[in-house]
């Protein structure tokens, strides 16, 4: 039985996280895969409730459950408060708890919605590469930092860049680990040319890989010219790390090479413990969409395919992994389609529509 805490949070939050329990609900009820799901609040929800956008309760349900799936946190109504109480604080504040130091970004075109790509359908067709980033570290977090004022009356802003070996270790293994059951190629990001840190990042990336991963094709790559290479060819990636900061910019752009937010799931891993557990955040990568919020009208494909994320990374239910992502295929390639990827005067499905529609191919696909 493993315990998934969800976190609907804000906006649609509630709408895509309510879709995806009929999921979890569907495997529950018809394979050997058993679940129970708890909830908790976070962000502007939270706040609403418990004066705090990350209540002492979330932290302890989060550390309980073997896996969370979260919704989506932040709206308007939110924004004006002091910052501490903003509904990002709350996110901000689980993943640092929990120590989530991987970010995992799937770039993964589906053929059904080539079109929505602004790139080429030649360039996009059956692109399926895998972003991950360094979360806990690099620029984000260094010491020094801050503006402050010079002696002539100027000021000076400064962020530090740092890592050390161990933080490049943990995350290098990662990637290494999931270049091994996926393509058996990972390019590791840097700017080794010119920043002493990413030197650094370079020589242990090399390392680790040479001596426990000698099946794995690594190469290297500046950072510039793999934000290139992103939008030229990205089809020669597979698996792609790097750092918070570089990982920040090139996961954006190798999400948008898909061409729609509503589809894009993520997972935020932390380390392995002594016991074997390890705590792992899965979402989707779109925000609280405050202005199609309570219509029913969202689309649910990302959070549901940051379920299949957990199967497969926190759960290893590869065979279940796979069957939501076959039936997400498939229910595109009948031409079901939300607002947000239907073309125009396309006829559209409802949130809760597009879920059913996914369960329906899940019948079938685990009948089979
Ligand atoms: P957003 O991702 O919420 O929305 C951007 C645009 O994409 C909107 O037009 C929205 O309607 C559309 N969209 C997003 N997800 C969709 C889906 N599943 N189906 C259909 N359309 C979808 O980004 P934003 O508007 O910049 O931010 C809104 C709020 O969300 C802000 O408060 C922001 O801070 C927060 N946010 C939260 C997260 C998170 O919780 N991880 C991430 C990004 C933004």
């Amino acid at each position: 039985m493993k315990k998934i805490l969800l976190i609907k949070g804000d906006g649609i939050g509630d709408e895509v996280v309510t879709q995806t329990k009929k999921i979890i609900n569907f495997f529950d009820k018809h394979t050997d895969k058993k679940f129970t799901c708890e909830e908790a609040l976070l962000g502007g929800v939270a706040y609403d409730q418990y004066q705090t956008p990350y209540p002492k309760q979330t932290l302890e349900l989060a550390k309980e459950a073997d896996a969370i799936l979260l919704g989506a946190v932040g709206g308007p109504k939110w924004e004006s408060l002091a910052y501490q109480h903003r509904p990002e604080r709350g996110l901000l504040g689980i993943r640092k708890d929990l120590q989530l130091f991987a970010n995992l970004r799937p770039a993964k075109v589906f053929n059904a919605l080539c079109d929505s790509s602004t790139l080429k359908k030649e360039i996009v067709d059956n692109l399926d590469i895998m972003i991950v980033r360094e979360l806990t570290g690099d620029l984000y977090f260094g010491e020094p930092r801050g503006v402050s004022t010079l002696a002539d009356g100027s000021r000076q802003g400064i962020n530090t860049m740092t890592y050390n070996s161990k933080e490049v270790e943990r995350i290098a293994r990662v990637a290494l680990e999931l270049a091994n059951i996926r393509g058996k190629k990972l390019c590791s990001i840097d700017k080794a040319n010119v920043i002493e840190t990413t030197e650094m990042w370079r020589e242990v990336v090399s390392e680790i890989a040479k001596k426990d991963y000698p099946q794995i094709q690594l190469s290297h790559m500046y950072v510039d010219n793999c934000a290139m290479q992103l939008v030229r060819n990205p089809k020669q990636f597979d698996v792609v790390v790097t750092g918070n900061m570089f990982g920040d910019i090139l996961s954006d752009i190798a999400s948008m090479l898909t061409g729609s937010l509503g589809m894009l799931p993520s997972a935020s891993l932390g380390e392995k413990q002594k016991n074997g557990k390890q705590f792992a955040l899965y979402e989707p990568v779109h925000g609280s969409a405050p202005d199609i919020a309570g219509k029913n009208i969202a689309n649910p494909l990302a959070t549901i395919l940051s379920f299949a994320m957990m199967l497969r990374y926190s759960f290893a239910y590869e065979k279940e992994a796979d069957a939501i992502e076959k039936a997400a295929a498939l229910v595109l390639d009948d031409g079901n389609r939300t607002a947000d990827i239907a073309n125009k005067n396309q006829a559209t499905v409802s949130c809760s529509q597009m879920a059913d529609k996914v369960i329906e191919k899940l019948n079938e696909i685990m009948a089979n």
